[in-house]
């Protein structure tokens, strides 16, 4: 006796997209059966028909119940993205099983190292602010930030014995990794078999861009394109490469904006070297443009929103394949926080994107017919899972994986607005985007979470995941 089978979905497969039914006891894939052979009596059972059946989405970048700093606050020290509940929640909703947030210090003043507390402990002490509050399973990147330590460092491979598979650093901002840190950094993790995710930006042509910006009366929001810009995205991009290539380092580029940073990642995955890129739905969607429309300052997402060379250049790299993942950089507030600051220096990052992350995705790249049922799961969920180290475990329909299963419904067409989605927050930049699929059911290892519209999970289910990145994933470009 089974616990549940989905039957007469379109299943999507690592074997491809195809009418098949899905048995699942206690937490994993039982049996994966062609329509009306499988002959066993199960304890629920879910008719699938008309719906497509995909791995749960994986949500590679969000972050959390952070704090968000006073100068994206209109000056306010205590203000914090939505808690993990909320979050997690709307993930359900949107289809998502799993994310993968942030632990790790940042520094108290740019360029300088942070407290070097210990890794794990940092770890272990965000998992407990996660664990009995998250609908969703999640894991956390290392965030490696400023001048790190001797000390951090040599703590690298103890970190990813014990499961943390990725560490983020970023070459701007004032969590700005110096280039001799990076160095030494992607040697470490490199030797131990980790990746490194990348926030790469030129941080010489952002501070200089800021300053000319100011000086000349031109620092308004609506400009970030110009600060976080092109030309920036391509040296970075180039000088992460090339680093990578002398230290036989994977690199996962977390928010590519531009065409330019496409076509690094492509040049890289051309030479056979291990890089792979995200993007941010909103870049699908929107062009700088949209900035200068009311309230328009709200689509943003550091680096910035480029140009529309540049979202068709994104668009198309998830067709090809130098643009692995979608992600959000999740980054809940209310309006007021988020539109605080107006300039190029104090315009709060990110949205609350974690729940239309895999609609919107399938309106633009799907419906479009841009990409297959297939490309949509890999860029939706089987890569993030392949790249950061939790495949087969998560992001696939498979015999012995974990059954976190979204039903999307491609007749589910609706103009989104703020009530239909769960975040903490009173604004969405997706008010009037018009949908062509929806998800309708969530399952988490085999636990029936959210249903036409029924939260059915606790913030008890979520668990922290181990994950271990795959040697083939870092020897080559793997998806
Ligand atoms: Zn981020």
């Amino acid at each position: 006796m089974l616990d549940l089978i989905i039957r007469g979905g379109n299943v999507v497969t690592p074997d491809g997209a195809g009418e098949k039914d899905v048995g699942i006891q206690g937490e994993q894939i039982a049996v994966i059966a062609a329509p009306g052979t499988l002959e066993v009596e199960a304890k629920r059972t879910i008719d699938a028909n008309g719906k497509i059946v995909l791995p749960g989405g994986i949500e590679p970048h969000t972050h959390i119940g952070v704090n968000v700093p006073d100068y994206w606050a209109g000056g306010k020290t205590e203000v914090y993205t939505q808690p993990p509940e909320s979050a997690s929640r709307a993930a359900a909703f949107g289809g998502v099983t799993t994310f993968i947030d942030f632990a790790g210090n940042l520094p108290l003043t740019a360029g300088q190292a942070p407290p070097a507390d210990p890794i794990m402990g940092l770890v272990d002490a965000r998992r407990r602010l996660f664990e009995g509050h998250s609908y969703t399973d999640f894991a956390f990147h290392y965030i490696l930030a400023g001048a790190v330590s001797p000390q951090t460092i040599g703590e690298i491979g103890e970190a990813i014995e014990s499961g943390v598979a990725s560490f983020k650093i970023f070459t701007t901002f004032f969590a700005r990794c110096p280039t001799g840190h990076l160095w030494e950094i992607f040697q470490e993790v490199a030797k131990a078999g980790g990746i490194m995710a990348v926030h790469a930006e030129e941080d010489d042509i952002v501070t200089y861009m800021e300053e000319k910006l100011k000086r000349e009366g031109r620092d308004q929001g609506y400009n970030l394109h110009l600060v976080h810009n092109n030309i920036s995205e391509d040296l970075a991009f180039r000088k992460v490469i090339r680093l990578a290539e002398q230290t036989e380092t994977g690199i996962y580029f977390v928010h590519t904006t531009a065409e330019e940073g496409v076509i690094a990642v492509a040049e890289a995955r051309a030479k056979q070297l291990p890089i792979y890129g995200e993007t941010l739905h909103n870049y699908l969607e929107f062009t700088c443009e949209d900035y200068k429309k009311p309230e328009g300052l709200a689509i943003h997402t550091y680096p910035a929103i480029k140009f529309a060379k540049d979202r068709d250049a994104l668009q198309q790299g998830l067709v090809d394949g130098p643009m692995c993942t979608t992600a959000t950089d999740e980054w809940t507030t209310y309006k007021d926080v988020k539109l605080s600051g107006d300039t190029v220096t104090t315009l709060c990052g990110g949205h609350n994107g974690i729940e239309t992350r895999m609609p919107v995705t399938y309106a633009k790249m799907v419906s479009t017919g841009r990409i297959s049922l297939e490309r949509f799961a890999e860029i939706t969920s089987t890569n993030a899972a392949k790249i950061l180290g939790m495949y087969p475990q998560k992001g696939a329909i498979a015999v012995g994986s974990d059954a976190d299963i979204v039903l999307f419904d491609p007749d589910a067409n609706k103009k989104l607005t703020l009530d239909d989605l769960h975040a903490d927050s009173d604004y969405s930049i997706w008010e009037g985007f018009q949908t062509t699929g929806y998800p309708v059911t969530t399952i988490l290892r085999g636990k029936v979470i959210v249903e036409n519209g029924q939260l059915l999970g606790s913030a008890s289910d979520g668990r922290w995941l181990n994950r271990k990145v795959s040697p083939s994933v870092l020897a080559r470009p793997a998806c």
